[in-house]
């Protein structure tokens, strides 16, 4: 399984704000976007020259980076997206958010995704009853997904389920807490994504 090993805040001083990739750190003053510790590299706090192309890249590095997803995959799932019927960058953030990493983030059994992808990688979790453990897998409208017996006392499931408590669930899916389960009722609609995200732009890049 490939992903990104290098420092996560970097990523979010690159594109200028909060990814959320570091779990309850990401909720203090000790976050470095919070802090305005700029752009990393020796350029970093320079003028910096703003191309169409250039746009288009850090929007489309901003959402990879939030899901977590290397470039070979991110392209996967745009391609995808494109040869469905709707609008292709809702359906590829409707296919991001459908990520079985995505969702144990979302639901609160994880502290961030790169926690969550621990979690399902290591079989804490369960879809429909059935150990899954690939990340990537992407759930289905009635799918149940829920932590295994196994892991209910493990101690970074239920620190990330206590501190995450004050946050709100995804209307899309419901949560039952006190079972360590939740449900994917509806794939998510344009408005219950992140505002921030530019698809539009993503579309264009990919579309040179
Ligand atoms: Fe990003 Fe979280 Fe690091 Fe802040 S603490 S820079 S939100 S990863």
């Amino acid at each position: 399984m490939a992903k990104y090993t290098g420092p996560v805040c970097r990523l979010c001083r690159r594109e200028g704000e909060k990814l959320f990739l570091k779990g309850e750190r990401c909720f203090t003053s000790k976050c470095s976007v919070e802090r305005r510790e700029g752009a990393p590299g020796q350029h970093g706090r320079g003028r910096q020259s703003r191309s169409d192309y250039k746009i288009q890249l850090r929007a489309k590095q901003k959402v990879r980076r939030s899901y977590g997803v290397l470039e070979r995959k991110f392209r996967e799932y745009f391609q995808k997206a494109a040869k469905t019927k709707g609008v292709t960058g809702t359906e590829l953030l409707i296919n991001l958010e459908r990520r079985l990493d995505n969702v144990v983030y979302r639901l609160g059994f994880g502290s961030s995704r790169a926690h969550a992808r621990q979690v399902v990688g290591h079989g804490h979790i369960r879809v429909n009853g059935k150990r899954v453990n690939i990340p990537s897998f992407a759930v289905s409208i009635g799918d149940v997904v829920e932590v295994a017996d196994g892991a209910r006392n493990d101690v970074s499931i239920v620190g990330a389920m206590a501190a995450g408590e004050a946050r709100s669930i995804p209307e899309w899916l419901t949560l039952e807490r006190n079972a360590f389960r939740g449900t994917v009722t509806a794939y998510p609609t344009r408005e219950q994504m992140p505002q921030s995200y530019q698809e539009q732009l993503i579309v264009e890049l990919y579309s040179k």
